[in-house]
């Protein structure tokens, strides 16, 4: 029976989903019903996914993309319309930061990198998909922040202001895409156990300081559990929200 939960039927892509918050996203999508396109930079970790996903009985097809190039952008959104036939569901989830240290030390070269891979590829992402979801009657786009967007991170001052633009960007977009009956939503991860983060989770100064801003004293978040808010954002139950960020901290506190 329809549940309003349910993503049957409906194509998924997730950016960056062959590991870490990617990989459960694709993870709870499928779960739901939703053939799911996974990709990152290496045919390696996508083959690893696939086989993960088909193994839980996912509908899943896999491909190379990095996000920072145009050519396979477009290569990803042509593969997912001739085998899936359209999409409706897009998860910008990638994201680099290679800068670590004083803000004032950090160079264009480090700032065209983060902001290009992090906020203009989420953005030309969206724009390749809107026309396809448009075609199917509506969609959702869900980008991934972070508690970094809402209180800098020490020695991560560019990455936490590409995670800021992103606030920007959700609500910029979800206007214009309600015209199209596309969503436009975001969720803002606090410190989640994954490769990206082992800096921060491996630091016991970095953890101590997170320990006293959160509520709930499991201290470490799982990939599961932000997963779960973006099939949440891209299901019928979150008919009502668009241009929101949702915050998935055990606690921190967030505001602009
Ligand atoms: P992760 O576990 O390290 O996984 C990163 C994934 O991204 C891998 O599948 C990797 O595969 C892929 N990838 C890396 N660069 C890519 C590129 N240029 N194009 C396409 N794919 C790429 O990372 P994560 O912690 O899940 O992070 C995912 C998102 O969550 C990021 O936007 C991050 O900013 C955000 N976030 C994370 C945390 C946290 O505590 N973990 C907190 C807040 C926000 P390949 O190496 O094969 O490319």
């Amino acid at each position: 029976a329809f549940h309003h939960s349910s993503l049957a039927g409906k194509v998924a892509i997730v950016t960056a989903s062959t590991d870490g918050i990617g990989l459960a996203a694709a993870q709870a999508l499928g779960k739901r019903g939703a053939h799911v396109v996974v990709s990152s930079r290496w045919q390696t970790n996508v083959d690893k996914a696939v086989a993960l996903l088909q193994s839980q009985s996912i509908q899943v097809t896999g491909t190379t993309c990095n996000v920072g190039k145009g050519e396979d952008r477009e290569k990803l959104v042509q593969m997912t319309l001739e085998k899936c036939g359209g999409i409706d569901i897009l998860v910008s989830n990638a994201a680099v930061n290679p800068f670590f240290g004083n803000i004032m030390e950090s160079t264009e070269e480090v700032w065209d990198k983060i902001l290009s891979v992090n906020v203009k590829a989420s953005f030309l992402m969206t724009k390749l998909v809107v026309p396809h979801m448009a075609k199917r009657g509506g969609g959702n786009v869900v980008f991934v922040s972070s508690v970094a967007g809402y209180q800098p991170m020490q020695a991560l001052g560019p990455y936490s202001v590409s995670k800021t633009a992103l606030l920007g960007l959700t609500r910029a977009l979800a206007p214009e895409l309600a015209q199209d009956n596309i969503r436009v939503n975001c969720v803002a991860p606090g410190v989640i156990k994954t490769r990206f983060s082992s800096a921060l989770w491996q630091n016991e100064d970095i953890m101590d300081d997170f320990k006293r801003q959160l509520s709930i004293k499991r201290y470490i978040g799982e990939p599961e559990e932000i997963g779960g808010v973006i099939a949440f954002l891209c299901s019928e139950e979150a008919s009502y929200i668009t241009g929101e960020t949702i915050t998935v901290t055990g606690g921190i506190g967030c505001r602009l």
